[in-house]
């Protein structure tokens, strides 16, 4: 398979992400004290998509998905605050983070057709999830967070050498595709 890192972060850049490095599969650990955290529903989502837990599928499920892959992506955006209560421009970066992934989405879908995408944040393409009294709309559009699939974002970042934190009045929204 067709792999070339410098020019994949080269790529990543131009659709707008602050930081692009290598997923090494091998480092992902899919964490039932994560699922956990989703199920305490603090984000209201847990159980209301077919993105996010129970809804995304068991933790062996997403398992057996993660486990056809051995390398991927992790993305960033990064913004700067203002100060600490920078609402607004949190939301802005959220909201670019999203547009960048989708970008690069599009484009890496020629590539590896077969990629899993994981995002930042329950899916938002519907106004109201299906869930669960009918299957989802736009299966080949919903995406799944990292967390949904029990993946710790800290320890992900850490194990391939990408910062979580970028220090006091930043923050960094990260997402993954998972090529090959
Ligand atoms: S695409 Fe629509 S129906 Fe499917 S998970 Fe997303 S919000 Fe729910």
């Amino acid at each position: 398979m067709e792999y070339n890192l410098e020019l994949l972060k080269e790529e990543g850049k131009k659709a707008g992400f602050t930081h692009v490095n290598e997923l090494k599969a091998d480092t992902i650990v899919l964490m039932k004290e994560v699922r956990d955290m989703c199920a305490a529903n603090t984000c209201g989502q847990y159980g209301a998509k077919w993105s996010c837990p129970p809804g995304c599928g068991s933790l062996e499920e997403c398992q057996q998905k993660v486990r056809h892959y051995k390398t991927g992506l992790i993305v960033q955006t990064v913004g700067e605050l203002e100060d600490s209560m920078d609402y607004e421009t949190m939301m802005d970066t959220e909201k670019a983070h999203k547009e960048h992934f989708m970008s690069f989405l599009n484009a890496l879908k020629e590539k590896y057709p077969d990629m899993l995408p994981l995002g930042a944040g329950c899916c938002t393409v519907c106004k109201t999830c299906s869930y669960p009294d009918s299957p989802c709309r736009y299966p080949e559009k919903a995406m799944c967070s990292m967390e949904a699939y029990g993946m710790l974002v800290n320890q992900v970042c850490k194990d391939n050498q990408v910062a979580y934190n970028y220090g006091p009045n930043t923050i960094a929204y990260t997402s993954c595709y998972l090529l090959f």
